[in-house]
């Protein structure tokens, strides 16, 4: 399980290696993606989820890096799925943003269990 799920962190923490590559791996291939990506070094860990899954609320500083130009009212700028140990699709992620600002990566799972580990990279398809 992550270090940040179910807990809110008192000093936003360093965003792990595995969300950085996740979402790159779902930032669109345009400008709004191109400004996004370059928000990750001025982005932390704000918050994790509540159930335990590998969810993660985001938050960037704002003094050190401008809005990307999102689209008002469609906070979805990424979309993945994730691919199990067998070749299904075991759930998927979406990345969330707001007010331009990259704001959460959601882990989710077509199965009972949250998906409690990031998901490698090499297993998300956007
Ligand atoms: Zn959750």
């Amino acid at each position: 399980m992550p270090f940040y799920a179910g807990r809110t962190m008192n000093t936003p923490a360093e965003v792990p290696d595995g969300v950085v590559a996740v979402v790159r791996k779902l930032l669109p291939d345009n400008d709004l993606g191109a400004a996004l990506a370059k928000q990750l070094p001025y982005a932390r860990v704000a918050s994790g989820c509540r159930c335990g899954c590998a969810t993660v609320d985001l938050v960037v500083d704002r003094s050190a890096v401008g809005p990307a130009p999102q689209e008002p009212g469609n906070p979805v700028v990424g979309e993945g799925s994730i691919r199990g140990v067998d070749g299904q699709t075991v759930g998927g992620v979406i990345l969330f943003a707001g007010g331009g600002y990259l704001s959460c990566l959601e882990v989710y799972s077509f199965g009972d269990e949250p998906i409690a580990e990031l998901p490698d990279p090499a297993v998300v398809d956007p």
